[in-house]
């Protein structure tokens, strides 16, 4: 199995280069974000609580996100890989993750950074705004909280899988393809 994590700061890019990632590499793509807001649109309790903190650019509780992870790797025991995107975000779900994949036996192959500056960061989330239905990309208030968030909770993510040696660190400025080219070399290079 080929387990990567696509991480990053909110408007680095991770979804569109998901979706050229699984079709290229064959992999399931886990995001948690596309997960709470699917509970969203289906007006389930969790998705009701979730848009609550969604909305003010806050973090969904750590059982939450782990449990929905914990359910997607079980409904898909055929899986080639996992392509995690907007997961883990704290300390405690990468820890978490660990040991979920390690009662599957398997693991983390690599995490993938995309480093994008801030000012980028809030033009192409007020961009998408513009078009999508996210409520939470219309708002610059919202949209600095959430970079913050990630500033705060989400490095220490990246210090984890530093100490394992895990961890990879791309430019994702440039055009979709360029670094849709960057990302694939550093998989290619581990599989
Ligand atoms: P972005 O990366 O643009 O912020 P996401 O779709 O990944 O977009 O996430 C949207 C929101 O969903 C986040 O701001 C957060 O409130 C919530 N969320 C998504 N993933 C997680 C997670 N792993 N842990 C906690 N909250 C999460």
């Amino acid at each position: 199995m080929f387990n990567l994590i696509l991480f990053g700061p909110p408007g680095s890019g991770k979804g569109t280069q998901s979706e050229k990632l699984i079709a290229k590499y064959g992999l399931k793509h886990l995001s948690t974000g596309d997960l709470l807001r699917s509970e969203i649109a289906q007006q389930t309790p969790l998705g009701i609580e979730a848009k609550k903190i969604m909305d003010k650019g806050q973090l969904v509780p750590d059982e939450v996100v782990i449990g929905m992870i914990s359910s997607s790797l079980d409904a898909n025991p055929d899986a080639k890989g996992f392509l995690f995107d907007g997961f883990p975000r704290t300390a405690a779900q990468a820890e978490a993750l660990d040991k979920l994949l390690k009662l599957k036996k398997t693991e983390i192959k690599v995490m993938l950074a995309l480093e994008v500056g801030e000012e980028e960061l809030v033009r192409r989330l007020l961009k998408r705004g513009e078009t999508s239905s996210r409520s939470d990309d219309t708002n610059e208030t919202v949209i600095r909280a959430r970079i913050a968030v990630y500033h705060s909770k989400t490095t220490a993510v990246a210090e984890y899988y530093k100490s394992f040696d895990k961890a990879v660190y791309l430019k994702g400025e440039g055009t979709v393809d360029e670094i849709f080219e960057r990302i694939s070399a550093e998989i290619d290079t581990r599989l």
